[in-house]
């Protein structure tokens, strides 16, 4: 085909495209893509029915994997909850700019969050036009600042912290000047934008109606909904609504779990309801993903994968991940290569047309789902651990892993997804650290103190609690 013949045929597929498109759609937008990245916390890999669970059910999860995609191999590029979602939100290794530990809920200390330096998909998103919410669990920073409004929310309902009570009665701090400890924050009343406010529900519930709201409202125009429930971390808290649907489970801890996932996967089916009632459905793009692997001690199932939050071994990185955007991606697909969340970032800047800020460390996945591309998306990835010297780094089917003890081993992941056979290949092993080692070289060390410094970081900031503004 010559040049010319292509630029035609390519022309007409747009126009095509962008026709089919507007008219499924009814968006005067079509280029623009809403997005919706539902995240839930420390939910497992074998805790949703599309990875196997085998009693927790599913059903409007499972519905975004039968929609689209189905991430076999989806990571996430950290291990707990904080360096996750900062890498998630920038599209970048976390480690780059040294927020890698769980900050601690300190509203003075403007250290405590993500840099101002970095940029988030929101942030990203408005310059493109787009309206914003985020929903739920923040824990980027409550320093005044860091919260959602001021990094390219226009809405915020939620919570600061890195947890939270889930019932009405349990929410009785009224701001965080009444916070005195680090986990008094998971008392806080709801914000809604800048105001407490008394809710009556269930919050996970609260959650889901508040998306279902900001859904209805801003069906008109391109919009960016960043949904991270707290469900299901701890504290394992449900309604006997969501209870009751599993009395074959007798364990009481995974019962809790189950029902907590139950209200979420209610929340994901209004969602989806509501985009197919108002006809966006097509032109949305909905990603599902955890933030880290499951803690088993606390309800949680990893199926086959090691250990589990907190590890660098596939339990604690290894997430449920799907995603669907029917107008582009034919559904029911399963995807084996490795994908980071990172990728979300790189994905939707390069559909929505955006000129990020900073260097995206993601791959805009669209290309490989489509089929238009066939390689593996990443060469590597890349996990540091760094208050525990450890680190992992998967190229295809290989991953090399020092763990959180200094235990050092490869592994076929293809062939042996429980990490449980160490292959004494030395050269491999010199290979994935020499690429590790030149990944690391750019990253920088954390600049702030974590969770797991509270007590020496309190003796150091005796006035941490003292003096906080109402908010
Ligand atoms: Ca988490």
């Amino acid at each position: 085909m010559n040049l010319f013949l292509k630029y035609i045929t390519f022309s007409l597929a747009g126009l095509f495209g962008i026709v089919h498109t507007s008219c499924q759609n009814g968006t005067k937008n079509p280029s623009k893509p809403n997005v919706i990245i539902i995240l839930a916390d420390d939910l497992g890999y074998a805790d949703v029915g599309f990875n196997g669970s085998p009693d927790i059910k599913t059903p409007y999860i499972d519905q975004i994997a039968k929609n689209g995609i189905h991430f076999t191999n989806g990571y996430v590029s950290y291990a707990v909850c904080g360096p996750s979602r900062a890498g998630l939100i920038t599209g970048r290794y976390q480690d780059q700019f040294g927020f890698s530990r769980n900050p601690l809920f300190a509203p003075k200390d403007v250290s405590q969050g993500l840099p101002l330096s970095e940029q988030t998909l929101a942030e990203a998103l408005h310059t493109v036009g787009y309206k914003n919410m985020a929903i739920g669990k923040w824990h980027l920073g409550a320093h005044k600042t860091q919260r959602p409004l001021e990094r390219g929310f226009d809405e915020f309902f939620g919570f600061l912290s890195g947890g939270h009570r889930y019932f009405p009665k349990d929410l009785n701090r009224n701001d965080i000047s009444e916070v005195t400890a680090q986990f008094d924050a998971y008392n806080t009343k709801i914000l809604q934008n800048n105001t407490r406010i008394d809710e009556q529900e269930y919050l996970t519930d609260a959650f889901s109606r508040e998306a279902v709201n900001f859904v209805k409202t801003n069906a008109h125009q391109p919009f960016f909904l960043y949904l991270a429930y707290n469900a299901p971390h701890t504290p394992l808290e449900a309604t006997e609504k969501y209870l009751s649907r599993y009395p074959e489970i007798k364990n009481e801890k995974r019962k809790t779990f189950a029902a907590m996932v139950s209200a979420v996967d209610d929340g994901v089916g209004n969602i989806l309801k509501t985009l197919r009632e108002l006809e966006i459905e097509e032109n949305t793009m909905i990603f599902f993903l955890s933030d880290n692997g499951g803690n088993e001690s606390k309800g949680a199932n990893n199926g086959s994968l090691r250990e589990g939050k907190g590890w660098l071994y596939e339990g604690g990185i290894r997430v449920p991940f799907a995603m669907q955007w029917p107008s582009v991606i034919k559904k029911s697909q399963k995807f084996e290569h490795p994908v980071i969340s990172l990728d979300i970032f790189a994905t939707v800047a390069a559909q929505s047309k955006i000129n990020p800020k900073n260097p995206l460390d993601g791959v805009d996945l669209i290309p490989y789902l489509t089929g238009h591309m066939s390689q593996p998306p990443h060469e590597a990835i890349f996990w540091r651990h760094y208050d525990r010297d450890a680190f992992a780094v998967r190229t295809g089917a290989s991953k090399y892993v020092k763990d959180r003890n200094g235990k050092k081993g490869l592994f076929d992941i293809t062939k042996d997804i429980s990490e449980s056979n160490a292959v004494p290949d030395s050269l491999e092993i010199q290979k994935l650290k020499a690429q590790y080692d030149a990944w690391n070289s750019s990253n920088i060390p954390p600049q702030f103190d974590g969770l797991m410094q509270n007590k020496s970081y309190n003796q150091t900031h005796p006035n941490r609690f003292k003096d906080v503004e109402k908010y």
